[in-house]
């Protein structure tokens, strides 16, 4: 079942959420060549102590360090190391959430390091608006289907492909709660969207195939013919009529 939240909750999940997007931007603006992907790690470490939130992926699973840094291949759950160190023309994805108030969080981004070439520029594009095309499905009423087929639809039309074997999900008390929300699917099928209902939407494509594997880090997921990948996050909130982003 999908919890839905009181007004009371997104209120805190919205001021989470604002946070979130404030240390997702500063840490992208700190992203520059010669800064190693460590760096921005310990950067966010400290933008939490300052912000007074807990970085909600440090533990999870296991997981060491406080943001996913996802460089060119890799697709999502990078993890940050002071040997990976960023280069002009890099595609660089900072995966982040945070708890605040005992609620989560969760939102990625995707950007060019230096000056990106042109696929790198319609992959940025197009895993954004993709994303956005789903979100022109989300109401009360809704199936979750209609989100992820919308999501699949976009992203097939201009030539990429989604990942198959990473989704988002529903989000609160614990970062990831249900349901599982694949980024393909058939409209008219899956859970159907209720007011209140907190999702984590975020699509996660390849510029050539969806096949992906684990690196020998045993935490970063990269495409396995080696193609470039972008992944984009918001977590929202489904309203009568629509919704609300509430990372941003
Ligand atoms: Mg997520």
């Amino acid at each position: 079942m999908i919890t839905i939240k009181t007004k009371k909750e997104i209120d805190i999940m919205r001021e989470g959420g604002h946070i979130l997007a404030a240390i997702l931007k500063e840490a992208r603006d700190y992203t520059k060549p010669g800064i190693a992907t460590g760096d921005i790690d310990r950067f966010v470490g400290r933008l939490c102590l300052k912000y007074g939130v807990k970085p909600a992926f440090r533990g999870y699973n296991g997981f060491p360090a406080n943001i996913c840094t996802s460089l060119n291949d890799e697709i999502v759950h990078g993890l940050p190391s002071d040997k990976r160190v960023i280069h002009s023309g890099d595609l660089v994805s900072l995966d982040f959430g945070v708890l605040y108030r005992g609620f989560n969080t969760d939102a990625a981004i995707t950007f060019s390091v230096g000056k990106a070439n042109a696929t790198e520029k319609k992959l940025i594009k197009v895993v954004q608006k993709s994303f956005f095309a789903g979100m022109k499905k989300v109401r009360a009423g809704a199936h979750l289907g209609d989100v992820s087929e919308a999501i699949q639809k976009y992203i097939e039309k201009e030539g990429f492909a989604v990942i198959r074997n990473l989704a988002g999900h529903g989000i609160g008390k614990e970062i990831h709660e249900y349901p599982v929300i694949p980024n393909f699917g058939k409209k008219g099928t899956g859970d159907i969207l209720k007011e209140g209902m907190v999702l984590a939407i975020e699509p996660m494509i390849a510029e050539k195939g969806f096949e992906l594997k684990l690196d020998t880090d045993g935490w970063t997921y990269i495409t396995a013919d080696g193609g470039l990948s972008a992944h984009f996050e918001h977590t929202i909130c489904v309203t009568k009529r629509g919704y609300e982003i509430l990372t941003q």
